[in-house]
């Protein structure tokens, strides 16, 4: 990563018309770039200014502008921010004049690169604001504003730091064997090392349990033909005006549909083609409710109570009670004469042509919340989920290593585990290692 010394200029607020703008300089040409275009002779550090904007002589618009000295700025660099009116003619103008003075325009990511360089966050915070501006639900938003605040950097350190110490006692015995190491170190670093094992596994298991907090839970409706999947999905729809999105999927061609559920967005998955109508041999397809099963974080089953209960409903019933996720079982159609002839405990019985789903909304928000009310630290994104895993592997195949007696192997894997897991906050320092071993053993030699 390296750091150029240009001076860069964004807009920092979503383009459009609103309110204010804000146009953000970074760089150690901002302060004198504030001043041309306000011909102002000083800003005083953190004071919030109103100033005029001239280009050349004219007047073209009244700011609020906060200098922010370095090093106390979001990038660790001299800042001046300036709050325009909301106007995207003003904002260009600004970000123009800035540019013919010296500044650039900012690259995507670029303040935040700059404040991981210069040590303002770690990566793990500066990814919490990237995932913030996306999060999903109010607990997600809660999440990440506490990763903002450096609760996944400490997380992450505390694991680094455990195994800098394992290593620096390996790196010790390698070096140094003919003063033996005391007998009991090797078990005591083998728990150690089960201890960080289990710590981090639960960790990335929470992870991917909760990661509808940030993208949205998703929900899949399950069920053989003609239970009343589609008129289920058109109810949920229009239960709530607030439906935000129907994106194209990434991944196959489905549409994802959000609904808004109390203060959660969930996403319906519809790997079952539910909405295709003219697809209805594809709806039988339980190879097809496998796939919507196994990706949504949420069920619900639709069962017809005009229809006995038969093999379909059978292996619909098997895969979703084998799932470990949660469902929300729906006898439908209580309307007609009662055929079904299976016991559902915990099913919602009720008509789709006839009721409201209340009672399904509120079992979903009860499940939602269930799911998104835990103080636990977990990984918010993909990479940190990989690098997590790698460094797992790397932990197994250390304590493998040092059954066998391999303190070379076994320092190298070590060494892995480390670099994985710290690509999560920041790159490891090999003077850390040569710090703990020197300040935890006096070797005297
Ligand atoms: P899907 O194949 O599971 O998506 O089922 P649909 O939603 O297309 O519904 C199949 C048929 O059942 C349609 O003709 C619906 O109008 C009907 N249907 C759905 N819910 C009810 C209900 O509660 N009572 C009655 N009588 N008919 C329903």
């Amino acid at each position: 990563m390296g750091i150029d010394n240009d001076t860069i200029v964004a807009l920092a607020t979503a383009s459009g018309a609103g309110a204010i703008h804000i146009v953000r300089i970074s760089g150690n040409k901002s302060l004198e770039i504030a001043k041309k275009i306000t011909k102002k002779q000083n800003f005083t550090p953190r004071l919030a200014t109103l100033s005029s904007v001239f280009d050349k002589d004219d007047l073209i618009d009244q700011a609020i502008v906060i200098y922010f000295k370095a090093p106390n700025s979001y990038t660790g660099e001299d800042i001046v921010e300036f709050q325009i009116h909301g106007n995207e003619v003003i904002a260009s103008l600004i970000i123009k004049l800035a540019i013919k003075e010296g500044a650039r325009i900012a690259k995507p990511g670029e303040f935040s690169k700059r404040a991981v360089i210069n040590g303002k966050i770690d990566i793990s915070e500066a990814v919490a604001i990237s995932k913030l501006i996306e999060a999903k639900s109010i607990e997600g938003v809660k999440l990440l504003a506490r990763q903002l605040k450096g609760e996944l950097k400490v997380f992450v350190e505390k694991i680094r730091d455990d195994l800098v110490e394992i290593l620096s006692y390996i790196e010790v015995s390698i070096d140094y064997a003919e003063e033996d190491l005391p007998k009991d170190l090797l078990d005591k670093i083998n728990h150690k090392l089960s201890e960080i094992y289990n710590t981090l596994d639960k960790t990335v298991q929470k992870s991917s349990l909760r990661e509808g907090l940030i993208d949205g839970f998703k929900v899949a409706i399950v069920g053989k033909p003609n239970v009343g999947k589609s008129s289920f999905l058109n109810r949920l729809l229009n239960y709530d005006r607030a439906i935000v999105s129907e994106i194209a999927g990434t991944t196959r061609d489905t549409i994802e549909e959000s609904v808004k559920i109390g203060s959660h967005l969930i996403k319906i998955v519809d790997t079952a083609g539910i909405r295709n109508s003219s697809d209805l041999i594809e709806q039988i397809g339980i190879e097809k409710s496998k796939t919507a099963i196994k990706e949504a974080d949420i069920i619900i089953a639709i069962f017809d109570n005009s229809k006995e209960f038969e093999q379909s409903d059978k292996e619909i019933l098997d895969l979703i009670e084998n799932s470990n996720k949660d469902i929300i079982y729906i006898l439908n159609k209580i309307d007609l004469p009662k055929k079904f002839n299976k016991e559902l405990k915990r099913a919602i019985k009720l008509s789709l042509k006839h009721n409201d789903l209340d009672k399904v909304i509120k079992e979903l928000k009860d499940i939602l919340d269930k799911k998104s009310s835990f103080k636990d630290t977990i990984l918010v994104s993909l990479s940190q989920i990989e690098l997590t895993k790698n460094a797992l592997n790397s932990i197994n195949e250390a304590k493998t290593n040092l059954k066998n007696n391999d303190f070379e192997l076994f320092a190298f894997n070590i060494n892995n585990a480390i670099d994985s897991i710290s690509q999560i906050s920041r790159p490891y320092d090999y003077n850390e290692l040569l710090d703990n071993m020197f300040s935890n053993f006096c070797l005297g030699k």
